[in-house]
């Protein structure tokens, strides 16, 4: 019998949010592709995401979450585990940008981004730790940072600040829970292809400046992150506590 591959996760399940669209979709599609059951969270319909998993042999499940809302993640990680069993991997992916010249940036632009990239994701941590410690189980977490973790970007104060801090957080967690057997770590994709970048995309300038500076030359896809986020969920990365990874096609390496 062929031993077990240290990247296969057949038998675990994984909760990621914002898994109906962009890079959620992409790291779903590529956990239940290793063989994890999926949970895939958010606000809206999860329907493309469910056809898309099941229609790789992989299964999904869907649950209806508002991360914006104070006191959510308990419940969360709840029914996350009521419908898969027991969680192994909890993929912080979530996450909106607010565009605005700092001289000009409202508290609502703040306040937003701030509760959904960075508190909301600190609070699943927690609750999926403290489920996972009540079962004497570790597992993985996986953040999705960003370039604005390592770099200032321009006229998105609180995206910068919140993965900056998501960095900052990712390691904190890690150095209190690496000793549960919980890995904590984060990935930072670079300019990908979803929801997010539109703007950009459609700003001819921006476009072209951005990818002059990518050393792949193009823009990254939802599935090009896939591969970092199935290597943090498995046993192949047991002893990664605390990096945030570039998936960005050579971007900070320029
Ligand atoms: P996206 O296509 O806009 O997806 C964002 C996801 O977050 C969507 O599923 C969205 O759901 C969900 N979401 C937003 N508000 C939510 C809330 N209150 N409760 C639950 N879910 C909520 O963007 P993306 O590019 O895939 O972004 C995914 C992550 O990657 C984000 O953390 C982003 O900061 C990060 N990232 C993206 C890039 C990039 O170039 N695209 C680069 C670096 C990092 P709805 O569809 O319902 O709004």
């Amino acid at each position: 019998m062929a031993a077990r591959s240290p990247f296969d996760l057949s038998g675990r399940a994984a909760l990621v949010t914002g898994a109906n669209t962009g890079i959620g979709q992409g790291i779903a599609l590529a956990l239940a592709e290793a063989g994890a059951t999926v949970v895939a969270a958010g606000r809206s319909a999860m329907d493309e995401t469910v056809a898309l998993l099941r229609q790789a042999g992989g299964a999904c499940l869907p649950l209806q979450a508002d991360l914006q809302q104070n006191g959510v993640a308990p419940r969360v990680i709840e029914e996350a585990t009521a419908l898969a069993g027991p969680l192994d991997i909890l993929v912080n992916n979530a996450g909106i940008i607010r565009r605005a010249d700092a001289l000009d940036f409202g508290e609502a632009d703040w306040d937003e981004v701030m509760n959904l990239n960075l508190k909301a994701n600190f609070f699943l941590a927690q609750a999926f730790a403290r489920a996972a410690l009540a079962a004497g189980r570790g597992g993985s977490i996986v953040n999705i940072a960003s370039l604005l973790s390592f770099q200032g970007g321009i006229r998105v104060a609180s995206y910068t600040a919140s993965k900056s801090g998501l960095a900052g957080l990712t390691r904190l967690l890690a150095c209190e829970w690496a000793q549960h057997g919980i890995n904590v770590n984060a990935i930072a994709p670079g300019y990908v292809e979803t929801n997010n970048t539109q703007a950009l995309r459609a700003d001819t300038e921006r476009n072209a400046a951005i990818l002059a500076r990518i050393p792949a030359g193009r823009w990254g896809k939802p599935s090009d992150i896939g591969g970092a986020a199935v290597f943090l969920a498995s046993d192949a990365a047991a002893y990664m506590h605390g990096a945030v990874i570039p998936v960005d096609g050579g971007w900070l390496a320029r």
